[in-house]
């Protein structure tokens, strides 16, 4: 449990807590959107920051709930903001966490997906035999229960953030579920989606609260703030000490409270989805340990202290 202190902005520590703030840490996970980027705008200056932090030893991950890019889009992405040597395996999100999930448990029958392309793109190449239902014609009373109807046995359903995502294919998800030897596995659970500055859409969560209230099968939740995922980071990428993480995040509920979750400390970044007064306004254990503007605060911070070193 964190000291009963209230958060700390980085820039406001004095130089020598700035030094031990970064000699506190050897590995950063990173959110991705309203900190590397909003999902369609960027932000500034974050790919310098996250280069200066592994130039200073720091070892960066990406955990985002975000799976609608594949590994390809990601690795153009993440070039185009300037992160140099950036690898397919430094950055995990639902369905990646879902195809480690499905081998883990040795699930080889096939998987009903709800999840969107490049999701499905995702999943396909992780090796997981993927079907979705296709739904091309306009749908009646009549129609619906022979198209929803299930086409074989599956091993799971899966529900990610799906832009195309339909009634009809949700129904079918619903049919699917009634095998009781059927798992349900999501990710998707953010409620708020910030595209740009100005534009803030929902997100899927209620989509899925609609499966699970109707089909009264709780999924298994593999997006922040599951500490199920917070098992899989830690084995996926072999972490040793929960303290010496520093997890970033903009999202007090998913972010930080994920990160808490973890033992890891906390840095919570005002470029995105939760404005500094929710942030006072929460009580003190749900607060991170630090906090900034964004995270190219990192760059002034490290130039602060080359400067007083
Ligand atoms: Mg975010």
């Amino acid at each position: 449990m964190m000291a009963a202190l209230r958060a700390q902005h980085i820039l406001k520590l004095s130089a020598e807590r700035q030094r031990e703030f970064v000699n506190s840490f050897d590995v950063v996970f990173c959110d991705c959107d309203g900190v590397m980027w909003l999902i369609a705008a960027p932000l500034p200056h974050t790919g310098d920051a996250v280069n200066t932090l592994k130039a200073n030893g720091k070892q960066v991950i990406f955990v985002t709930n975000n799976s609608i890019r594949t590994d390809d889009e990601y690795v153009k992405l993440f070039s185009g903001i300037g992160v140099k040597n950036f690898q397919k395996n430094d950055i995990i999100h639902p369905a990646k966490s879902m195809v480690y999930y499905l081998k883990k448990h040795n699930i080889k029958q096939p998987v009903f997906s709800l999840c969107g392309t490049a999701s499905n793109t995702t999943l396909r190449s992780g090796g997981i035999d993927v079907r979705t239902l296709d739904v091309t014609q306009p749908i009646t009373t009549a129609t619906l229960p022979e198209i929803t109807e299930p086409k074989e046995k599956v091993g799971a359903v899966l529900f990610d953030i799906n832009m195309d995502l339909n009634y009809t294919q949700m129904v079918a998800g619903t049919r699917y579920l009634a095998d009781k030897d059927c798992q349900f596995l999501a990710g998707g659970t953010d409620w708020l989606l910030p595209m740009t500055p100005n534009l803030t859409v929902p997100g899927f969560c209620d989509f899925l609260e609609t499966i699970q209230r109707f089909t009264k099968r709780p999924a298994t939740i593999l997006s922040k703030p599951s500490l199920l995922l917070g098992e899989i980071v830690k084995d996926i990428y072999q972490l040793k000490d929960p303290k010496r993480c520093l997890f970033v995040g903009d999202s007090l509920t998913h972010d930080i409270r994920f990160g808490l979750g973890c033992g890891f400390q906390t840095l919570l970044v005002l470029s995105g989805s939760t404005p500094i007064e929710e942030m006072l306004a929460a009580p003190v254990e749900d607060q991170p340990h630090y906090y900034a503007d964004g995270i190219s605060d990192f760059l002034k911070l490290y130039e602060n202290i080359c400067k007083k070193a």
